[in-house]
């Protein structure tokens, strides 16, 4: 499957000249992403909670405490919805109404799974430490025993998605275009800066490569 079936779940009915829903398009802003947020309800109440994610092929794995309720709930099986967002500017019309923003977002629709085989638990575990910093994983030192056994990890098999994207200038209307105000658009990006070390850092130990050309 290269494309996730559209359903009354997924499917973009604001502006669905902005939707895709082929993992080409969704996944490359899942990974490109830092972070995502989870939503899920507990006991009635909604949530909607920031985390770190890695992806494999179309499993997500999230970790935590093992304390953690979204830990908890993600691994108990429930429904969650995950949105990953990726703002590229600030779309500065002429008029409030039309001004907007730029960007790549996705929403993800799965159910979690606990992972408890200490094997599984150490990949998915790379997977997300790659997924922050390339070549992390093998740079840091790996868990110990007692440190996997207090992590939580949940997998989620990536059921149904979509994706919206705008990008451009703003489209105002057309009277507007005399009035003098200016349009364009705001260009935003992450910016990298330099590795600050600790200062602890042993004498001769450099910036890791993970680091010293970092980008999403
Ligand atoms: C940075 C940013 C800023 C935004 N600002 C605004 C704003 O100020 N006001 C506003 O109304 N909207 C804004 N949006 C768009 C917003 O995310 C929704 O798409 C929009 O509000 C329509 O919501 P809905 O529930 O009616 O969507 P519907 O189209 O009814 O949603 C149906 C399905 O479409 C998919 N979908 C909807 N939105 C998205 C999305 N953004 N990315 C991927 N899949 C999606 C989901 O699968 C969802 O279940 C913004 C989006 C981003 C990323």
């Amino acid at each position: 499957m290269t494309a996730f079936p559209v359903t009354a779940r997924n499917r973009v009915r604001r502006l669905p000249a902005r939707s895709a829903y082929d993992k080409a398009a969704i996944y490359p802003i899942i990974d490109e992403a830092l972070i995502c947020h989870v939503g899920f309800v507990d006991e009635g109440q909604p949530f909607v909670i920031p985390t770190i994610h890695g992806r494999q092929e179309d499993t997500l794995f999230l970790h935590g405490a093992k304390a953690s309720r979204l830990l908890k709930v993600v691994q108990s099986g429930q429904p969650v919805c995950i949105t990953f967002t990726l703002l590229d500017g600030l779309v500065m019309a002429r008029s409030v109404f039309h001004s907007s923003m730029n960007y790549r977002s996705a929403v993800v629709f799965g159910v979690g799974r606990v992972l408890e085989d200490p094997a599984q638990k150490l990949h998915a575990l790379a997977v997300i430490t790659e997924h922050v910093a390339r070549g992390r994983w093998q740079e840091a030192r790996q868990p110990t025993e007692q440190e996997l056994n207090a992590t939580a990890i949940a997998a989620l098999t990536i059921e149904s998605a979509s994706a919206k994207v705008r990008s451009g200038p703003p489209v105002d209307d057309e009277e507007d275009y005399a009035l003098p105000i200016w349009g364009g658009v705001l260009p935003l990006r992450q910016q990298v800066m330099e590795p600050a070390a600790d200062g602890r850092v042993k004498e001769g130990v450099a910036v890791p490569a993970s680091l010293r050309h970092y980008h999403r």
